[in-house]
């Protein structure tokens, strides 16, 4: 894990995680995807100028609101959605994201694809996976996961790039990303998404193509 000072600047947290990406997977594209729910915007624009592009969100409307006259001014800023997804929202998060990344049931890739058709615009998807099947969380099971990834494609016609994960808390979280690595293998993903502030290192050594990291790379939330 990365360390540094509580007072370390936004643009220092990013080159930290950045230098860390690199030695854990030497040579290797890993993306940070950097996760700015509830934290202030004086941050936001602390990591834009020190050249960050790639930002997740949880919410489309505190999304929309941090983002939407942005896009103008950075032209090159890519938005990943983190957080689930309610069908309600369709529209709102195919007009802002470029990826969805926690597509996780029949209804609502059938209610994107509505949103895609309308808007003429076509994010990419990842489906979640629930790995440790947890009662309450997001995510498909893993033995349901063929079938909705071959629902979303074929009968809704999405674009599914790659798959994501949250570990439950407080396990290992090493199996959890060997599963998704393996799943994703099985039906040909290119994408991983896995890996926050405490066990990115370790997600980019297992095969993550994308990490999203919070507190590590914008100091703790609902501080500052
Ligand atoms: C908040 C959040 C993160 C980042 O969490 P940190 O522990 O602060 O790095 C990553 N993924 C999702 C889905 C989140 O909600």
């Amino acid at each position: 894990m990365i360390s540094l000072p509580q007072d370390a600047s936004v643009g220092e947290r990013r080159s930290a995680c950045l230098s860390a990406l690199e030695a854990a997977a030497p040579g290797r594209r890993v993306e940070l995807v950097a996760a700015s729910k509830r934290q202030p915007d004086g941050r936001i624009e602390a990591a834009l100028v020190a050249g960050h592009r790639l930002f997740g969100e949880n919410r489309v409307q505190e999304a929309r609101e941090r983002w939407s006259h942005r896009r103008a001014v950075y032209p090159d800023l890519r938005l990943h959605l983190i957080g689930p997804l309610q069908t309600n929202k369709s529209e709102d998060a195919v007009a802002l994201f470029d990826t969805i990344e926690t597509l996780d049931r029949e209804k609502l890739a059938r209610s994107l694809a509505a949103a895609m058709d309308k808007l003429g615009r076509r994010p990419d998807c990842y489906i979640q996976v629930n790995t440790g099947e947890e009662p309450q969380k997001a995510g498909v099971l893993p033995g349901a996961l063929d079938e909705l990834h071959a629902f979303a494609t074929g009968t809704c016609g999405l674009t599914v790039t790659g798959l994501m994960c949250i570990p439950p808390a407080g396990e290992p979280a090493a199996p959890h990303f060997a599963l998704l690595a393996r799943l994703a293998e099985e039906l040909g993903l290119a994408h991983l998404s896995m890996g926050m502030s405490g066990d990115f290192e370790l997600a980019a050594r297992m095969g993550a193509t994308h990490v999203r990291i919070g507190s590590a790379f914008f100091g703790a939330r609902d501080a500052g």
